[in-house]
């Protein structure tokens, strides 16, 4: 274990929040080891301004929760402990052990409340352990330094700090097997190497191919969480050229890798979304996941419409039925809530009435509550190089007519 004193890195307790001190110090004056860890360690030593304070801690869930009265213990296959300041959570998790479900010293270390289960993820995910069995569980070596704010020290037990500076994702111990453990983490290793601009490490790339399939098997509820996290954050543009470059695209959304591939409009659409929406997150304004999903789906739900169109059905219809169809495929994959694929559908819908050169029915699209996306997303496709007819430059002009003069004088239709 490398200990990094204070003059040697560069994190400030200015930097950390009250409620990650307080949790901290509290735990020290009861006689607990207490560090952050993870990424706000990770972001604090890159200069950069953590979104959210994770603890570990030797204490147990219990006694961390009979030390905060504003505190809760969440989670069952991880109880972690929650504790509260006004708008900020602090989340406070024990050291967990070794990974080998068999190891016996692992189990008397202590405390372990799981083994009624027989499933050898439950056992082993709430043993606790010690800090350095906790270290090499995590995913990367990046995200596993520990800061004390005792002692002002920086704890590297996986050389997280040397790949911190060669700006490296590197998964700690034989990539393969972890990948086997949690397929996930190639998701993870794609997300921190686009968000933070990292080279990935090469035996851990080397492991991505042979493990990839490994994804197929995991819950179409988490893959939306981790769709969520590659997308909304800040970062999709980087998230979907490291997907893309290391084939994982297919493993959340198949039909649109297929697309994104061989036609240049639907990849143009998607990287036009995804730094719309980056760039929207940067401005701080509100973004929304049916916005990315509608621009991923796009280039499918349109193949599928012509398809039905030739088939002799009407274009309305035909792409309500893709729409439909698209969806139901696409939630095998990423299980995309009905509270987004509702509002993706509309978007996708109010296409065709835009394009629909709309005369006297103009006034009552624009007051409808998803023109707003609706328009976005057909300049989007514009941009992208897709053939409208102009129709977006028709939109543009009208709405900048007063109320009186959409009236009177509505723009020539394209
Ligand atoms: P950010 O919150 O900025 O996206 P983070 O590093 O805090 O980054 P989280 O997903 O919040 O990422 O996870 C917190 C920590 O838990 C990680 O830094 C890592 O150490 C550990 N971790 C998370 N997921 C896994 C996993 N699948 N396998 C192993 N360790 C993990
Ligand atoms: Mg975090």
């Amino acid at each position: 274990m490398k200990v990094i004193p204070r003059d040697q890195h560069c994190i400030s307790r200015k930097n950390i929040s009250d409620g990650a001190l307080k949790v901290m110090s509290r735990l020290r004056s009861q006689g607990h080891q207490a560090y952050l860890v993870g990424g706000a360690v990770r972001d604090l030593l890159l200069g950069g301004h953590p979104k959210d304070f994770d603890i570990a801690t030797d204490a147990t869930p219990e006694a961390v929760h009979g030390l905060f009265r504003n505190s809760r213990i969440i989670g069952r296959r991880f109880r972690i402990v929650h504790v509260r300041f006004g708008r900020e959570i602090i989340e406070v998790t024990t050291f967990r052990g070794h990974h080998d479900s068999g190891d016996e010293n692992s189990q008397e270390t202590g405390g372990n409340h799981s083994r009624q289960s027989d499933k050898g993820l439950l056992l082993r995910d709430n043993v606790y352990g010690t800090l350095e069995e906790d270290a090499v569980r995590r995913d990367l070596t990046v995200n596993a330094l520990y800061y004390d704010a005792g002692s002002f020290e920086v704890m590297d037990h996986v050389d997280g700090l040397h790949d911190l500076q060669q700006r490296l994702i590197r998964v700690i111990g034989d990539p393969a097997q972890r990948f086997r453990e949690d397929p996930v983490r190639m998701l993870r290793v794609l997300r921190f190497a686009g968000k933070l601009d990292f080279a990935i490490e090469k035996s851990t790339a080397n492991a991505i191919p042979g493990c990839a399939a490994l994804l197929r098997e995991i819950p179409a509820a988490r893959l939306f969480d981790e769709f969520l996290k590659l997308f909304l954050s800040g970062y999709a543009a980087a998230s979907l050229e490291q997907l893309m470059r290391h084939d994982l695209l297919q493993y959340l959304f198949p039909e649109t890798d297929v697309l994104l591939h061989r036609d240049e409009h639907a990849l143009a659409l998607s990287r036009a979304a995804m730094r719309n929406t980056d760039q929207r997150i940067a401005e701080d304004k509100p973004v929304t996941p049916a916005f990315i999903l509608a621009a991923l789906l796009w280039p499918v739900v349109v193949r599928q419409a012509r398809q039905l169109e030739h088939r002799g059905e009407p274009p309305v219809p035909a792409l309500h039925s893709a729409a439909q169809q698209v969806i139901g495929e696409a939630v095998q994959h990423v299980a995309i809530p009905r509270r987004f694929s509702q509002p993706m559908r509309e978007i996708w819908e109010f296409q065709q009435r835009l394009e629909k050169r709309p005369g006297k029915k103009a006034a009552e699209l624009v007051s409808h509550r998803r023109f707003r996306a609706a328009y976005d997303f057909l300049l989007l496709r514009e941009e992208a190089g897709e053939e409208t007819g102009g129709v977006g430059a028709w939109w543009t002009e009208y709405q900048e007519l007063s109320p009186v003069e959409r009236v009177e004088q509505a723009p020539e239709e394209p």
